[in-house]
């Protein structure tokens, strides 16, 4: 599903969690007015699709009834005009109360983000949330009652967080069957509430390589599971990648790509522990993760056992590795 992204930063929200700064994800400093909103979207839309024009990065059914109404209404005349299907929006958990919900009726929304981050309350407490981790179930029974569909998001290494509670989150969330998730580890951006935490030593960010292993153990449970995850590691924008957006953290523009990664590294190992093999074969849209980035994977396991190869076959199907006639499930053999 294609979407159409309109970027409210940190518009609707009653708090200011220690990681937020809108600003610096988004890459927009302001929330456009409704008349701004259709001069975007008649920009970005193509002249006929399916796709989802979102609002993120505020807390939308936080704003006022009024301000919502007005941006639901910019996007109608694109989508009866067909060239997107439907409305998604961000909001947190606290934020999806019945009132809430009833602004939104007789608007296309087909699907709301939650924003959760975590299920355990000392570290929602710690992070400055502002709600508890059991607003986010029955969130998720109203969202799913209004016949909408619901994506989670999740960020490991909050303030108080580690990879115990990373994933019992990840259990909590899936718990909720959401048809979707996202996965945000944790960075220290320049100007949020986490930077002066960090830089007197009260605040340690997940290093890239804790970040990695944490998010391919959660990555690995979705794929188990069938829930996808439709963004692994914050999205880069100019600001992130200025030499000033990011402070500490596990940060990298190509972070989804790593996780995956880090899963064919696991399967590799398994596959040659079990067969000795030189050469392993793999489907060709599927090779740069199982090299890895900068051929990481392959130097890795080189400097293990000698001489090996990674490379693609036609005809190979995705998620499987091939050593000779014998195939084995990446699923499987990434494990854990
Ligand atoms: S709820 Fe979202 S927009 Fe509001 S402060 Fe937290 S991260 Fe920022």
């Amino acid at each position: 599903m294609q979407v159409f992204p309109i970027f409210i930063p940190h518009e609707g929200c009653p708090h200011r969690c220690l990681f937020c700064q809108q600003e610096k994800t988004s890459g927009r400093w302001t929330a456009p007015l409704s008349s701004e909103v259709a001069e975007e979207l008649n920009r970005i839309l193509p002249a006929a699709g399916d796709g989802d024009i979102a609002f993120y990065g505020g807390s939308f059914t936080l704003l006022p009834d009024s301000r919502q109404q007005d941006y639901l209404a910019a996007a109608l005349p694109f989508i009866r005009a067909g060239r997107a299907g439907g409305i998604r929006i961000s909001t947190r958990p606290d934020g999806l109360e019945s009132r809430h919900l009833d602004v939104l009726e007789g608007f296309p929304l087909r699907t709301i983000e939650i924003g959760c981050q975590s299920f355990d309350s000392d570290v929602l407490a710690l992070s400055g949330r502002g709600h508890r981790a059991e607003a986010a179930a029955g969130a998720v029974a109203r969202v799913r009652c209004a016949k909408i569909g619901v994506g989670l998001q999740l960020m490991p290494g909050l303030p108080g967080g580690d990879r115990t509670e990373a994933l019992s989150s990840l259990g909590a969330a899936l718990a909720l069957k959401p048809d979707f998730l996202r996965i945000y580890p944790t960075v220290v951006l320049a100007g949020s509430a986490l930077e002066p935490l960090f830089q007197r030593g009260q605040f340690q960010p997940l290093s890239l390589e804790e970040a990695v292993e944490i998010c391919a153990a959660m990555l690995w449970r979705c794929w188990q599971v069938e829930v996808p995850v439709i963004r692994l590691g914050l999205q880069p924008t100019r600001e992130l990648d200025s030499s000033t957006g990011v402070i500490a953290g596990p940060y990298h523009p190509a972070f989804g790509q790593l996780v995956r990664s880090r899963l064919w590294r696991r399967a590799l190992l398994r596959v040659l522990e079990i067969t000795s093999a030189c050469q392993v074969l793999v489907c060709s849209s599927e090779l740069s993760d199982a090299l890895g980035q900068h051929r990481q994977n392959l130097e890795y396991i080189r400097t293990r056992t000698g001489d090996f190869a990674i490379s693609a076959q036609k005809g190979i199907s995705r998620g499987t590795l091939h050593v000779g006639s014998e195939s084995f499930s990446l699923m499987e053999m990434a494990s854990y």
